[in-house]
């Protein structure tokens, strides 16, 4: 941070050497945080060229004299642009189940990546959304494989299939699915193995099971925390079975999943969902933004409030804005937020912004999260203006004002704490955000 700072300080006169240098060491510091977040050598230097193009184009010339705050501004937009793209895999025709149809869905990763997990989460996501699923354990190389998928199915009362004795993986497949489809499930979900004796046999045994099940969908799962390691396996993975999406689990850790660029970039394929703790419900719609945004270190707040921008009371934004620009975020802020997106109808675009909303959408229906919000808002009622116009902090302080909201808005104090929660996730986003713009941070990467 400090470097780039100081690059920008010294930086101040308008001469085409000294803008190039700013871009330099502003770079410089954008390189870096790519670098220890685990994108490929080779992308980076590939953003690193595109974006220096950008930026000194002659297009671009106007920019040269404007003020290096405005550089900064420009370099950061460009650098997350860039990223997006690169994360944003467009497909033309992303998969999706057909209703009264048997779709198969195979799913393929190494072990521990989260793939036994990810199925199961994968289910509960297609059942709430009213399909007939049902779970294959197609892992019979792990002693344990099959109890993990059943004790999983039957707690996210799924139903399942697989055997304590057959061996072939094939075999239980063929007859797991041959039973589904009897049955007429709608989606049949298939759990692989991801270990053998030799790499070369787990590759094979793929293509087996793939030449069998005929699947509509197959999934990669990918582990956050591959890093460098992600372009090689997925390749090997695209070549042995030819999956459509990738699942990249383990989110919620210290990893930030740079190492998924490379394997969307390897393999032309897109990302669709994030898994984000071991709870059936940690799962969520994979976003370009929110990822580029984490993988850098600032907040998808920006975004949000270029949308809420738009749509809501103009004084009451502006308010909001000048917090985080101090680098705040209150109670007050975050209610007025909330009520900014009721007004505003279908909500789910912007609730994705929010830390820890997306998750809460995609478990329930648009219309209890709109229940949701309404209670949240009745938390917010219930608070003295003391209360809102705080940092929260006084909750925690004194637990029991806790006690107090909640009784007084009908909810309950871990409610209340979710409220509290989500508050301070965006006040430290804020911080960030706030911190850079005054040029007084040192957020990772420099940025
Ligand atoms: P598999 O060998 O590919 O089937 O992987 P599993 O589904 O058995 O997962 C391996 C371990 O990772 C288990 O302990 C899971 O609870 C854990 N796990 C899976 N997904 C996530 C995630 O998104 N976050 C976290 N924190 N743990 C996860
Ligand atoms: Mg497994």
């Amino acid at each position: 941070g400090k470097r780039i700072n100081g690059a920008v300080n010294n930086a101040l006169s308008n001469t085409e050497d000294d803008y190039t240098t700013t871009v330099d060491s502003m770079l410089k510091g954008i390189v870096t945080a790519l670098l220890e977040s685990d994108v490929n050598i080779a992308l980076v230097s590939k953003v690193r060229s595109n974006i220096k193009s950008k930026l000194l184009s002659e297009n671009n010339a106007a920019n040269r004299s404007v003020s290096n705050g405005q550089t900064k501004k420009l370099i950061q937009k460009t650098v997350f642009d860039e990223l997006c793209n690169l994360v944003d895999c467009e497909v033309k025709e992303p998969f999706t189940p057909k209703k009264k149809k048997s779709n198969v869905i195979m799913f393929v990763g190494l072990q521990g990546s989260g793939k036994t997990t990810s199925c199961t989460k994968l289910a509960v996501y297609y059942q709430k959304r009213g399909f007939k699923v049902g779970l294959v354990c197609a892992d019979t190389f792990r002693a344990g494989a099959f109890d993990q998928l059943k004790q999983n199915a039957i707690k996210a009362r799924i139903p399942f299939y697989g055997s304590y004795t057959e061996t072939d993986p094939v075999k239980v497949v063929e007859e797991g699915i041959t039973k589904f489809k009897k049955e007429k499930f709608e989606i049949i979900i298939v759990d692989t193995s991801g270990r053998h004796r030799q790499e070369e046999e787990l590759f094979q045994e793929m293509i087996q099971i793939s030449n069998v099940v005929k699947p509509n969908q197959t999934i990669m799962v990918l582990d956050a925390s591959i890093g460098q390691a992600a372009e090689q396996q997925s390749k090997a993975f695209k070549d042995s079975s030819d999956f459509g999406a990738i699942i990249l689990t383990k989110m919620d850790g210290h990893a930030k999943g740079g190492g998924a660029i490379s394997a969307v970039a390897a393999t032309h394929t897109p990302i669709i969902f994030i898994g984000t703790g071991e709870h059936i419900h940690d799962f969520e719609k994979f976003s370009p933004k929110s990822f580029v945004s984490k993988l850098l270190g600032i907040g998808d707040i920006e975004s949000l409030f270029e949308q809420l921008q738009t749509v809501s009371n103009k004084e009451d934004t502006q308010a909001t804005m000048e917090n985080i620009q101090k680098g705040k975020f209150t109670l007050l802020d975050f209610k007025k937020q909330m009520q900014t997106m009721m007004k505003m109808g279908p909500i789910s675009n912007i609730a994705q912004m929010i830390p820890g909303m997306s998750n809460m959408m995609s478990q329930v229906g648009e219309e209890e999260t709109s229940q949701k919000m309404k209670k949240m808002v009745y938390v917010f009622d219930s608070m003295t203006k003391e209360e809102l116009e705080s940092d929260g902090r006084m909750f925690i302080e004194q637990p029991s004002r806790m006690v107090r909201v909640a009784r007084g808005s009908g909810t309950s104090v871990l409610e209340v704490e979710m409220i509290l929660m989500q508050q301070r996730m965006m006040a430290n986003m804020a911080q960030n955000i706030g911190g850079a713009a005054a040029g007084a941070s040192g957020q990772p990467g420099g940025m």
